[in-house]
């Protein structure tokens, strides 16, 4: 499953569609699987039912259970080659291998009620990283889904995996933070790694993957690349273009910060100017995708402006890489529609297209009309005069200072861009 290095260097390209943006650089997608031959698991435990966030925290581990429900109904889950699998809990041991012993010493105690000084100082009991009874428990499912869905795929008995119950990437090897206590994402990559796989992670949830980018930036074995809102008006209040990794790791630890207003083209012309060159010129064995909804339109905590089509295009250019991919939760505190998009996302993965939406939506009558009709694509949304004029400049400049910093220490031009327009389908 392993894709061939492209030998084209990659141009920046301002398409005038999102269609037109797909990207020339990836592979053909002659070799990609198609439908009936692909495998995807989804990781769920019954268990994890009983599991919650205090109501009134905005992150909601239910997404991940109401997800599936979403497939069942679509009939996109439940067949040999589109199967459930239940994980089991990490192991104290399994957590070590990112996390200090006292951090979790302390997060196992507050979870019993006994938060102590050294347990506030790392982190544990601040308004975003509450103190609740199933904390630990929540991190070591999303932990053990992880390691499950590597397992999966480092035995080919799956070409994706889905670990919606994960996506923690601010936790830190001793600090709690932004929702996260447990890091499946970075452990996963970790034992990805340490299976001798080149591992590229890749996380365009809105919050820049901060927890992650420390465990790798010294390692150029898993690259990471981080798409997120800029630093300037969001936690984690950092992940700028001038972070690009230390010693060995320096050019694999990539951020890309957005400005607020960010839409779906811009996403995507960022997308395909850094992170479609950088991943094809990897060439990972394996990629863990940090599929973070928060970036949707209409997400209380963020201020980013895209649709769920974006999910569409994304997935489509990472089939390209023809390799496995791990995918992990993460944001979305808008929860129908985070549970919408990453049910596209599934679909998307599949191979399964609007058509098929449609027919299975509308109970198997095909629409004539392409209107939205409750399946599961968001219509598409106009983008303002202002709000152009408030994203291009800036995220071509991010662009052109990433492009700069980081493709000549992998041999990839840095093509000018020239005065060439962000422009709108
Ligand atoms: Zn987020």
């Amino acid at each position: 499953m392993q894709s061939g290095r492209s030998g084209a260097l990659p141009g920046i390209h301002f398409p005038g569609s999102a269609r037109e943006a797909a990207s020339p650089s990836f592979p053909p997608s002659g070799g990609v699987l198609t439908m009936s031959d692909r495998k995807l698991a989804f990781l769920y435990s019954p268990e994890v039912e009983a599991l919650s966030y205090p109501p009134e925290c905005p992150f909601k581990i239910q997404r991940a259970g109401l997800t599936r429900l979403r497939l069942k109904s679509f009939g996109l889950l439940g067949d040999e080659n589109r199967f459930e699998v239940s994980p089991r809990r990490a192991t104290l041991a399994e957590l070590k291998q990112f996390h200090t012993a006292p951090y979790l010493h302390e997060l196992q105690h507050a979870a019993a009620g006994d938060l102590t000084v050294e347990g506030l100082g790392m982190g544990i009991g601040g308004v975003d990283t509450p103190v609740f009874k199933d904390m630990f428990e929540c991190g070591d499912w999303a932990c053990g889904a992880g390691f499950a869905a590597a397992d999966l795929l480092l035995q080919a008995k799956a070409d994706i995996a889905f670990n919606l119950l994960g996506g923690f990437h601010h936790a830190m090897a001793d600090r709690a933070a932004g929702f996260c206590y447990l890091n499946d994402v970075a452990l996963a990559c970790m034992k990805l790694a340490d299976a001798g796989k080149r591992v590229l992670y890749l996380d365009v949830d809105a919050h820049q993957g901060d927890g992650v980018q420390s465990a790798f930036h010294r390692r150029n074995d898993v690259m990471t690349i981080s798409l997120h809102e800029s630093g300037r008006t969001l936690f984690p209040w950092g992940g700028f273009e001038d972070e690009i990794g230390d010693g060995a790791g320096r050019g694999y630890n990539v951020n890309v910060p957005l400005p607020a207003e960010t839409y779906d083209e811009a996403f995507l012309t960022a997308f395909d100017s850094v992170a479609v060159p950088l991943a094809t010129a990897f060439n990972p064995d394996v990629l863990v995708l940090e599929l973070g909804l928060d970036i949707l339109a209409g997400d209380p905590l963020t201020h980013l402006r895209m649709t769920n089509n974006v999910v569409v295009e994304i997935a489509e250019r990472l089939l390209r890489l023809n390799c496995p991919i791990l995918v992990a939760g993460g944001g979305g505190y808008h929860v129908e529609n985070t549970v919408r998009g990453w049910a596209l996302a599934w679909r998307t993965f599949c191979g399964g297209n609007d058509e098929y939406d449609f027919a299975l939506g509308m109970g198997g009558v095909m629409l004539a009309s392409t209107e939205w009709a409750g399946g599961l694509r968001d219509r598409a949304l106009a983008v303002s005069a202002e709000q152009r004029r408030a994203v291009e400049p800036e995220l071509r400049s991010t662009i052109e200072t990433v492009i700069n910093n980081v493709f000549p220490l992998h041999g990839l031009a840095a093509p000018s861009l020239g005065g060439r327009q962000v422009r709108s389908g």
